[in-house]
């Protein structure tokens, strides 16, 4: 109950802030000569620049503000949101184009006047930022460009539209409405010092070290950490933290993983990363002894978040992670509920934590059904894929099928393919929570 009035709040906060600019409009006094066309699409601009301002907000990781949701949630709000935004502030030039189409002659940055230039600079910039968000893969732009670049348009966005409200100079004479603005700016420099310098100096004042480096089945290393001030991760299982590895904790370079370790022991996480790319194929080369800054935890991918008779999980490849520490921990705490783990993998030689997941079988009331893409000789378990037909086999029948939590994690096609598997054999969405470890 307190974190559903937590949410609340923060929505409340959220929808206050978006649609402060309004005030402007409603209460300033509108300039003479202008029609409710020019005054809408003003409108329609300043709330789409403050939810593109919030943005920073939603992405600044502030504990508070996504414990009641959990980060994956925030960042899925803050991409379908900034479309949302984008579209508002489109909206802006094209009901002023709609009012009065000699206003077009504004797209002309030569002859334009200053105020278009920047207006027009801002929405470029913004355009770019979405074209290179949403298209990222398709484009093979590298994550760490996508990551600086996208600061950098964000940011170039909201200074050249600030600098677009200045020169209009509507809304921004009186004493008041200065106020707010400055109030609004301030803010945004508030949160960059926050995000940039008071997060690191925290990260740097709790460094960990690499206290062992264990080499595991299906290409992974598990890394097994050490604060250095002797403190605990106090995490959930299935939580995920920001990893800085080889870089000061000013670095740009960060890397989420989940823990993978039981979060009873709560002095030595681990991670578990499986080589999948330039960073994730370096920890073979970790040394015992490295400084590792962790910004977390962070996520809402817990069984404990949520009261139930049993769990299900379903997990393909190093998906296995967040749902190894749940079962670690519940093992830890001889919990007596029946679990059923679902295992997709390419091959039975890439099994991550396979011997592991036979002897948790001994301590928890855990079914174990592993599905390979290719089997060995005389494999008498599941194949190919999760489907509606595998599920239909091997989930509690009759009602107890409702009564359990439904936890998937692994790569984003067979997530799709498992969460419209569950829905086909009448799994409700509610009971369904999800991993995604690609965040773009
Ligand atoms: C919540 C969450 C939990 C995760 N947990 C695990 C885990 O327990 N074990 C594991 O092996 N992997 C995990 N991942 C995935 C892991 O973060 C990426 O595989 C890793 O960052 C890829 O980096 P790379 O340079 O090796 O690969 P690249 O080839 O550079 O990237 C491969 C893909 O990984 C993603 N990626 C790359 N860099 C980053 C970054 N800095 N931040 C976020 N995403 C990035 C992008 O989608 C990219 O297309 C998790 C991801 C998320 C979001």
């Amino acid at each position: 109950m307190k974190r559903f009035f937590a949410g609340v709040f923060w929505i409340g906060v959220y929808l206050v802030f978006s649609l402060s600019p309004l005030v402007l409009v409603l209460v300033g006094e509108t300039p003479p000569g202008r029609s409710f066309l020019v005054e809408l699409s003003v409108a329609f601009g300043l709330v789409g620049l403050a939810m593109l301002g919030l943005q920073f907000a939603l992405t600044a990781r502030f504990q508070r503000v996504t414990a009641p949701f959990g980060i994956d949630i925030i960042l899925q709000f803050h991409r379908q949101i900034s479309l949302f935004a984008v579209g508002l502030i489109l909206l802006h030039p094209i009901l002023i184009f709609i009012d009065d189409p000699s206003q077009l002659a504004l797209l002309n940055p030569i002859d334009a006047p200053w105020r278009a230039r920047l207006g027009l600079a801002g929405l470029l910039a913004l355009l770019t930022l979405v074209v290179l968000s949403v298209w990222r893969e398709k484009l093979s732009v590298d994550y760490e460009v996508w990551k600086m670049s996208h600061a950098a348009l964000a940011v170039a966005a909201i200074a050249f539209s600030l600098g677009h409200i200045i020169l209009v100079a509507y809304y921004v004479t009186l004493p008041w409405q200065q106020a707010l603005w400055a109030f609004m700016s301030v803010g945004a420099v508030v949160l960059l010092i926050y995000i940039r310098l008071w997060k690191p100096v925290r990260m740097a004042r709790r460094p960990y070290q690499v206290a062992e480096v264990k080499e595991e089945r299906g290409d992974a290393y598990t890394l097994v950490l050490e604060p250095s001030d002797g403190k605990a991760v106090d995490f959930r299982p299935g939580q995920f933290a920001w990893i800085k590895l080889w870089t000061s904790p000013f670095g740009i370079e960060e890397h989420p993983f989940s823990f993978s370790s039981s979060a009873r022991d709560p002095e030595r996480p681990s991670i578990t990363v499986k080589a999948l790319g330039d960073f994730t194929s370096e920890m073979e080369h970790v040394e015992p002894g490295t400084r590792v800054y962790l910004d977390g935890p962070y996520g809402a991918f817990s069984n404990e978040r949520h009261e139930a008779p049993g769990f299900v999980f379903i997990t393909g490849g190093v998906g296995v992670t967040p749902v190894m520490s749940m079962l670690r921990t519940l093992a830890d705490w001889d919990d007596p509920r029946p679990l059923l783990l679902i295992y997709g993998n390419p091959t039975w030689e890439e099994v991550i934590f396979r011997e592991e997941i036979e002897d948790l079988q001994e301590r928890l009331n855990l079914t174990v059904v592993h599905i390979l893409e290719e089997a060995p000789e005389g494999w008498e378990g599941e194949e190919g894929f999760v489907t509606p037909e595998i599920l239909e086999k091997h989930l509690p029948s009759g009602e107890q099928r409702y009564r359990r939590e439904y936890f998937v994690c692994g790569p984003a096609p067979m997530m799709d393919a498992v969460e419209d598997a569950l829905s086909e054999v009448g799994i409700p969405h509610r009971l369904v929570h999800t991993e995604r470890f690609e965040l773009v």
